[in-house]
C-alpha cells in the first residue's frame, strides 16, 4: 500500500442469527482500526446463503452495531444483490484458471480423516479434478455438482499484522476449492475477494479462524487483478472456560444490549482486548484516538465477566 493511500477497513458479518459479544468486538476492532488511522470503514451484509440468513438479522446486526456507534460511512453491501458481480468474476476466473464440477458429497469429503484447514473446510484431494465429459454428463443426472478452481501448486506468503509471517501451499495443504456450491449460492471465498476488491478495501481486520482462508484469497485477487489488502487476524473471544464463542453454540448478545450502555459495552470489550488498562466505560472517540494494534492481547480474548452469558 502507498503511504498516501487512504485505509478502507471493513466488517463483513454473515447474519445468521443475532451477534455474539466476538463478532462486536471484531466490528469494534476494525472501526477503531480503520478511524483511528483517518480511513474510512465499510459494512458489508454476508447473506450469500440467504436460506440461512433472514432480512430480520441483517437488521439486527446493523442495529446493534449503530447503538454503539459503529456505522458504515457507504450504504451497507449485501451480498445476496450481487449475483452478477460474482457472475462476472467467475467468468473472469474461468479464462484464468481452470474449473472443474464436483459431484463429491458432504459424506464423502468428510469420511476417512481428511485433514481440514482452520477455517473447517476439508482439503480437497482432487477427486473429481479429472472426469471425462462422458462421466460429467452421467453424474450430473444424478446430482448437481458444486464448481471448484484447480490450484497450482504453488506457496502463498503473507504478514499478517498480528500473527507474523504465514505461509500455505495451496496444492497441499488446502486443495482445489469451492468457487459456487452445488445449490448454486457462490461461495464465500468468491464473494469475499470480488467485495474487498471492487470496494477497494485495504484493510481487513477478522478473526484468527479464518488465517488459513487467506492464501486462497490472495491467489484470486492476482487472478481477478485486485490488490491485496493487509490483513490482521485477530484472536476469537472466549468465554471463562476458555470456549470460543459461536452463534451455533447458542452466544447471543442481545441482552448486553438490554443491560448495558454503549460506553459499558465498548469499555468493556476494550478492556477486554488490552486496549484499556482498567476496566471502565469508554467513549468510541476516546478508543479511536487511543488505539494501537500492538496494544491487543495476542492470545485469547475473553468475554468480560459482566457480559457472560449465564448471568441472569
Ligand atoms: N462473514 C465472515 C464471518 O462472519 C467474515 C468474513 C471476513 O471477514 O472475511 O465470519
Amino acid at each position: 500500500m502507498r503511504a498516501a493511500e487512504k485505509i478502507i477497513g471493513r466488517f463483513a458479518p454473515t447474519p445468521t442469527k443475532f451477534l455474539h459479544a466476538g463478532n462486536i468486538f471484531c466490528a469494534l476492532i476494525s472501526y477503531l482500526a480503520a478511524k483511528s488511522k483517518g480511513g474510512k470503514f465499510l459494512i458489508r451484509i454476508e447473506d450469500l446463503d440467504k436460506a440461512r440468513c433472514p432480512d430480520v438479522s441483517a437488521k439486527e446486526t446493523l442495529a446493534a452495531l449503530e447503538f454503539l456507534g459503529i456505522v458504515s460511512d457507504e450504504e451497507p453491501i449485501y451480498q445476496s444483490r450481487r449475483t452478477e458481480a460474482y457472475e462476472r468474476a467467475l467468468d473472469i476466473l474461468s479464462k484464468r484458471a481452470s474449473l472443474y464440477p464436483c459431484f463429491c458429497t458432504r459424506a464423502q469429503l468428510h469420511a476417512a480423516e481428511a485433514p481440514r484447514l482452520s477455517d473447517g473446510v476439508v482439503v480437497y484431494d482432487g477427486a473429481c479434478r479429472n472426469l471425462s465429459r462422458e462421466e460429467i454428463a452421467r453424474r450430473t443426472l444424478e446430482r448437481k455438482p458444486c464448481l471448484r478452481v484447480c490450484v497450482p501448486d504453488r506457496t502463498v506468503n503473507f504478514r499478517d499484522g498480528i500473527l507474523g509471517g504465514y505461509s500455505q501451499n495451496l496444492a497441499s495443504s488446502c486443495g482445489d476449492f469451492i468457487v459456487r456450491r452445488s445449490d448454486g449460492v457462490f461461495a464465500y471465498q468468491l464473494a469475499v475477494v470480488v467485495d474487498d476488491g471492487e470496494c477497494g478495501v485495504t484493510q481487513v481486520v477478522r478473526g484468527s479462524d479464518l488465517l488459513s482462508s487467506t492464501p486462497r484469497q490472495i491467489w484470486l485477487q492476482r487472478l481477478l487483478g485486485y490488490a491485496r489488502p493487509e490483513y490482521y487476524h485477530i484472536p476469537l473471544m472466549c468465554d471463562a472456560d476458555g470456549r470460543k464463542l459461536g452463534k451455533s453454540e447458542g452466544d447471543d448478545a442481545r441482552r448486553l444490549f438490554d443491560r448495558f450502555t454503549p460506553n459499558e459495552i465498548l469499555g468493556g470489550l476494550a478492556f477486554a482486548a488490552g486496549l484499556l488498562p482498567e476496566l471502565r466505560t469508554a467513549s468510541l472517540d476516546e478508543l479511536v484516538r487511543t488505539f494501537d494494534f500492538d496494544k491487543i492481547r495476542r492470545d485469547k480474548i475473553f468475554l468480560p465477566e459482566q457480559f457472560s452469558y449465564d448471568l441472569q
